[in-house]
């Protein structure tokens, strides 16, 4: 059974868990995997993120 806490998203530039965008998607020829990072680290590294999660963090920085 999937919950959404079965696979944490770890950022790939500090290592914490709790990423909340993607900032890499690997070809599918690669394995497809979707590569996470903070939006703060992101930014930090002027990565644009192709997508943001939105939907599990609502209240937390609001
Ligand atoms: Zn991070």
């Amino acid at each position: 059974m999937a919950t959404r806490t079965s696979r944490p998203r770890h950022c790939t530039y500090c290592l914490d868990p709790d990423a909340d965008a993607c900032v890499r998607v690997q070809p599918a020829a690669h394995g497809g995997a979707h590569v996470y990072a903070h939006r703060s680290c992101a930014d930090d590294r002027g990565v644009r993120p192709w997508y943001v999660f939105t939907d599990e963090r609502v209240g937390a920085q609001r």
